[in-house]
């Protein structure tokens, strides 16, 4: 069945948010970021106003390069809070068109609109209807891509920033992608687009025309998922939050323990449940978080971001125990620990689609066969050698 998914992506999010609250920042260069300090600060530009991009600054930039390039620009800190807060009227926006949304970011979202047609019109109308929807009551831009899947629907919102709105009609996919250069394929990244263009292969036309077994043999699996991808073939399902934002498993100690070995173990072993519960839910995490109370109540909780989705013990867990670690205080005992997986997304959709982001072969084989132990025998029929008691004194705090 043919589906019709919408892409809506805010313009240039936080210094649109920050325009819009400081009239007097309106058509002036807005660089939202670290303090640059003049010149000498650290840390990164987070996002640009348009008029900040024609002086050649854009996001991820170093601050100091863009106080370089745009001294006279104003400069911003961020407010989370507030941009979490218009980020939540924008997904109640989108979520009275279809219950089918998923949320990518602060201010992206997919949404699966083909059973909406109905109540709100065909992709292109309910697309005009959000746009118009968000400028009237936030008074900030949207750019939309229209399309059959997630793929081509994110290409196309991209493409005519800002307060776009780019349509590509089912089978029209090949003559709109086939122009458009290399690098706009999904995982294709600065190393692999110089590695395509020593191979002659400057547009995704190109790329599309060589045979699948030649990208293959040329790139291996990513050659593979390249070559689909080039192809318009996506078939990743809008994945609603719907319930599981995060999974998470954590433990109060009957007595609260300085034991740090004893803390790793049970540290493992949460990690391995919510491993186990990521598997069987079909989805991958993006973020791994730690949370850690101490004897008298006072708690602390540690996230880090996965340079790809996770979802194994093998890990998880280092991640969890390097936030531990960060955390922990010599001689202050610990009640509680409990960790957690979020920013979680679809393992489904064509296997070749998560290829980029799958874990060792080794890590997968072995997660699989602890899945199907434990589904036999029960949580607790698989202890892995690190969770056997250690010597009493390994590991202790002192
Ligand atoms: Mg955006």
């Amino acid at each position: 069945m043919n589906r019709t998914i919408l892409h809506v992506d805010m313009d240039a999010f936080y210094a649109a948010v920050e325009q819009r609250d400081h009239p007097e920042f309106k058509g002036k260069p807005v660089i939202v970021g670290s303090d640059p300090k003049g010149g000498k600060g650290r840390g990164i530009v987070a996002t640009c106003s348009y008029e900040a991009r024609k002086f050649g600054v854009h996001s991820a930039q170093p601050i100091s390069q863009a106080w370089k390039l745009c001294p006279q620009g104003v400069y911003v800190r961020p407010d989370m809070e507030k941009y979490g807060r218009v980020s939540n009227q924008v997904m109640r926006i989108l979520l009275e068109f279809t219950d089918m949304l998923e949320q990518v970011s602060i201010d992206e979202a997919f949404l699966d609109v083909t059973g909406s047609a109905a109540l709100f019109g065909f992709g292109e109308e309910i697309a005009r209807k959000i746009k118009r929807r968000i400028l009237e009551e936030l008074k900030l831009t949207a750019s939309v891509g229209v399309a059959q899947n997630k793929f081509i629907a994110k290409v196309a919102s991209d493409l005519k920033k800002p307060d776009g709105l780019v349509v590509v009609e089912p089978g029209r996919e090949k003559e709109f992608l086939d122009p458009l250069p290399i690098g706009r394929l999904w995982g294709v990244g600065p190393k692999m687009e110089s590695q395509l263009k020593r191979m002659g292969l400057e547009s995704i036309g190109q790329l599309a025309n060589l045979s699948h077994s030649d990208m293959v043999a040329r790139l291996g699996k990513n050659g593979a998922h390249i070559w689909q991808l080039a192809q318009g073939f996506d078939d990743r399902p809008v994945l609603p939050e719907e319930g599981i934002k995060s999974i998470s498993h954590e433990i109060t100690f009957e007595q609260d323990t300085c034991d740090f070995a004893l803390l790793e173990a049970t540290l493992l072993e949460l990690s391995e449940k919510v491993a186990h519960r990521l598997r069987s839910q079909g989805v991958r995490a993006r973020s791994v978080t730690i949370k850690f109370r101490e004897a008298d109540f006072s708690t602390y909780t540690r996230r880090i971001s996965t340079p790809s989705s996770v979802n194994t013990t093998e890990a998880i867990y280092p991640l969890a125990r390097k936030l531990l670690r960060s955390l922990i205080r010599d001689g202050v005992p610990v009640r509680l620990i409990g960790v957690s997986a979020g920013n979680l997304e679809a393992e489904t959709g064509g296997r070749q689609m998560i290829l980029l982001d799958q874990p060792p072969q080794k890590d997968r084989k072995l997660a699989a066969a602890l899945d199907d132990i434990s589904q036999r025998f029960g949580d607790h029929a698989v202890i892995r050698a690190t969770l056997v008691p250690q010597k009493a004194n390994k590991g202790r705090l002192q």
